[in-house]
């Protein structure tokens, strides 16, 4: 069995994060990660996505992602840069292991990989919700006989051309995926709630600065008035605002049932599509710690910040607020990670001196 003294698993911007920090500390830490190349997610999302905020605001700690030609950084970009940080600061990692099973020993833990058994006293896990798509439960969607995916595993527009698709949900992905599959398809956009759009002068920069209010009003101890900053979710990208622009963002209420055809609408009508295209949003990929009996039915896990509390040599990072403020961005990671080695360290010395 292999030993660590300290186990990452994932290999996207949340485990480099932590390994950054890691590094200065000496410690003998691994990352595992069940992709064959660097990039976690970023390497599965579609080929037009962007970031929402330019590099400058879009950066792992101790150095820049490089400038980008345009105003918000391709997803071509970031894997080019998670690649180059991974080579700049030597972070050690093992692909592709896949981490199947997690069990407490007495020191720690122990994980059952495709590559054998590894054991560690420290365990932080940051496998992200790529792998774990939230699709709704709706009456009748197994009738369905046309296509339907998830945004996760949407790519390009080109399977859809001249099709009737139908786009669910009113976050960033669906106003994205709406804007560029209704350039070739006639596309009808369902949405449970009226989409909330941030001004066009606003973007991910913005969205950190509140985030970052916030954190430290609740770190001083002073309320914080989210009315202040209610600014909306969809931030609009220049594909979003062309989109406005054709008058292509019209929205119907969601639909109550799926036919073998199509949906019906609320007012009993049914409508034909060929293709639907889910945009609901992931749960947290967390089933590799199953065995713990400690995930809950949407792959959460009680932590105070970033640790469990049901153990003390386990981490979550990057899952999104539940582990930090804005831990599910490249920028707001940092914080977390630090944090979360900062306690590791204390964890490992205190296990020492017993
Ligand atoms: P991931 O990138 O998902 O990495 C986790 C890694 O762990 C993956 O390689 C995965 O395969 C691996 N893994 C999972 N389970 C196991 C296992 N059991 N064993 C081994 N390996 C495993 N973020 C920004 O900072 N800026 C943006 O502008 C931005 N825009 C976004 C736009 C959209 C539409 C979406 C959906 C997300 C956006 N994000 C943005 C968020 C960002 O993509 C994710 O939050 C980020 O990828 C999370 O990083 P992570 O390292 O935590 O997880």
């Amino acid at each position: 069995m292999t030993s660590y003294d300290i186990i990452i698993i994932g290999g996207g911007q949340s485990a480099l994060a932590c390994a950054y920090f890691l590094q200065r500390s000496g410690l003998n830490y691994m990352i595992l990660d069940d992709q064959p190349m660097s990039g976690g997610a970023w390497l599965h999302a579609w080929d037009s996505l962007t970031l929402f905020s330019p590099a400058e605001y879009s950066s792992l700690p101790g150095w820049m992602m490089p400038k980008s030609e345009s105003k918000f950084p391709l997803k071509d970009e970031v894997i080019a840069y998670l690649k180059a940080y991974e080579e700049h600061y030597k972070i050690k990692i093992q692909r592709p292991v896949l981490v199947k099973d997690v069990n407490k020993t007495s020191d720690g833990f122990e994980l059952e990989t495709n590559e054998g058994l590894y054991h560690c006293k420290v365990l932080i896990s940051a496998t992200g919700t790529w792998k774990k798509p939230f699709i709704p439960k709706i009456t009748g969607a197994e009738l369905f006989t046309g296509k339907q995916l998830h945004s996760a595993h949407y790519k390009n527009s080109d399977d859809f051309k001249g099709k009737k698709v139908l786009v669910v949900g009113s976050g960033n992905s669906g106003a994205q995926v709406l804007a560029e599959v209704s350039n070739v398809a006639t596309v009808v956009w369902a949405v449970q709630s009226k989409p909330e759009y941030l001004p066009d002068e606003v973007d991910g920069r913005v969205l950190f600065n509140v985030a970052s209010a916030k954190y430290h009003a609740m770190q001083s101890g002073k309320e914080f008035d989210a009315t202040q900053y209610s600014l909306g979710k969809i931030v609009m990208v220049p594909p979003v605002v062309e989109a406005r622009e054709r008058n292509a963002l019209l929205f119907n209420l969601s639909f109550k049932a799926i036919t073998e055809k199509g949906v019906i609408w609320p007012d009993g009508t049914e409508e034909m599509f060929d293709v639907i295209i889910w945009c609901t949003g992931f749960k947290y990929a967390t089933d590799h710690l199953k065995s713990l009996n400690i995930v809950d039915e949407n792959g959460k896990i009680e932590t105070i910040e970033t640790k469990s509390t049901a153990f003390s040599g386990l981490f979550l990072v990057g899952y999104g607020n539940w582990t930090g403020f804005a831990s599910a961005t490249l920028i707001g990671v940092g914080r977390s990670a630090k944090q979360t080695v900062k306690m590791a360290e204390e964890y490992l010395n205190l296990n020492i001196e017993d």
